[in-house]
């Protein structure tokens, strides 16, 4: 698993889930790969312990990774399947002052209902919405896939690239001063990405002064696959469907919320964090899970909307976050980047015979085929945050009243469901 990659073939930068898938769809087509990065153990999965990172997994992704041999890997008892999504606007107090000017009073009654939209696999013509999967029961699937087919893997940190010229192999350099030779660097290597950096492949975004908020949670009613969010002024909240515990039934959380809240709740002492996180819960989940009980660690991470234009140069493309960081509030940045794998893999393997790998040409085919998705995520999920953050009423009185009529209408609804199945 060790040994130096050749020129000949590509070099994944970064090793974690869409690295990983990467170096698998590439290597399944016979196209020479390696994989530079660390190799932290997994710990195996134990019992009622999961890891507090899941993703919910898109049915072309479930798709992509059954092609690649590792979605029948995963323990299917650590897996819950989303069959439908409730989702659920502000609270009543957050409806519009009219005034004169202001929609109608008939308007006015309406607005003081939160909005809903109901959305299930069935409208969709879908085994799923999407699947819970723990990030770590992933990536060690797709790490036992690379190790099968013999794929290298060096086990050290990218420093620095040598482009030198434009038609030899490019210089990678490790942090152990070994340097490796190869037609095309891929960057999977996360938001910061080292390499994107070094290729001078500029990144544009910003910090929403949000914080994502994740715990599993212990609740008294069965979820029944029912996947719950509300947008609240105070932020998203998701409870996702998680595999039952000896203690009954579990979901997921995921809240973002402004950072100074956020930072208040993780600077709480254990027992206290747990009883406040709980309190506050169950004040915008109300009686629909049950009583609440925090099983597990609180993690907070920040949020951040990012993305590299162009993803590709001659020589080099970027994958998963490395190319894009959107708002967690759709669960789709893993989804992009399993996305980026397959698409990147399939301009690749489609190539003429008479272009390399890393021929600009083949690499633009991959950016271009990728737009259209990654442009309409960050523009609904930016959008959508957008929306949903401001304390303004009118806005409150928009989302309520819109989320209202997409709930009536089966083809938005139909839509909906289309694009969330995507990568
Ligand atoms: C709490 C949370 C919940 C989420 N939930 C969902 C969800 O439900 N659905 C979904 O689709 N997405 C979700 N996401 C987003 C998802 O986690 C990311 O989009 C995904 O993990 C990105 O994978 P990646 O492989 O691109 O990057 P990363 O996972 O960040 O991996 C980058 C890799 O590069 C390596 N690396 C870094 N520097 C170097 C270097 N110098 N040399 C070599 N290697 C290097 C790192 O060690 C790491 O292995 C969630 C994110 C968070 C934080």
């Amino acid at each position: 698993m060790n040994a130096i990659p050749s020129s000949s073939g590509a070099l994944v930068v970064g090793t974690g889930t869409a690295g990983l898938a990467t170096a698998l769809a590439l290597a399944r087509q016979g196209i020479p790969v390696s994989l530079l990065g660390p190799r932290a153990p997994i710990p195996a999965a134990a019992g009622d312990t999961y890891d507090p990172r899941v993703y919910a997994v898109s049915p072309a992704s479930q798709a992509f990774l059954a092609k690649l041999g590792v979605w029948d890997l995963l323990p299917p008892e650590r897996i819950a399947r989303i069959e439908s999504m409730d989702v659920m606007g502000a609270a009543p107090s957050t409806a519009p002052v009219l005034t004169d000017d202001a929609p109608s009073s008939s308007a006015a009654s309406t607005s003081s209902t939160p909005g809903r939209i109901q959305l299930s696999a069935w409208q969709g013509n879908l085994p799923a919405l999407a699947w819970v999967v723990e990030g770590r029961e992933l990536e060690r699937v797709l790490r036992q896939a690379v190790g099968v087919l013999g794929v290298a893997w060096t086990q050290e940190r990218f420093v620095a690239l040598g482009m030198g010229d434009p038609s030899a192999p490019l210089e990678v350099t490790t942090d152990a001063g070994r340097i490796l030779r190869t037609e095309l660097a891929i960057g999977a290597d996360g938001a910061e990405s080292p390499l994107r950096k070094a290729a001078g492949l500029s990144s544009h975004g910003s910090d929403y002064e949000a914080t994502g908020l994740v715990v599993h949670l212990d609740v008294e009613q069965p979820h029944q696959g029912v996947a719950l969010q509300w947008f609240t002024p105070d932020g998203v909240l998701a409870l996702l469907p998680m595999p039952d515990t000896a203690d009954g039934a579990q979901v997921s959380m995921v809240w973002s919320m402004e950072t100074t809240q956020a930072n208040a709740l993780l600077a709480l002492p254990a027992a206290e964090q747990a009883s406040a996180l709980a309190a506050r819960l169950q004040t915008v989940a109300g009686d629909r899970v049950g009583r609440i009980r925090v099983r597990g660690t609180l993690h907070g991470f920040p949020l951040r909307v990012r993305s590299a234009n162009p993803m590709v140069m001659a020589r080099v493309a970027l994958v998963g976050d490395a190319a894009h960081l959107i708002h967690p509030l759709a669960g789709q940045g893993l989804n992009l980047g399993l996305g980026d794998a397959a698409g990147l893999a399939a301009a690749i393997t489609e190539r003429e015979h008479f272009r390399r790998i890393g021929d600009l040409r083949v690499l633009r085919r991959y950016a271009r085929a990728r737009a259209p998705a990654l442009l309409a995520m960050r523009a609904a999920t930016d959008g959508l945050y957008r929306l949903f953050t401001p304390q303004d009423p009118l806005l409150g009185w928009v989302r309520n009243t819109g989320m209202a009529l997409v709930d009536r209408l089966p083809p938005i609804k139909r839509a909906l469901i289309a694009g969330a199945s995507k990568f």
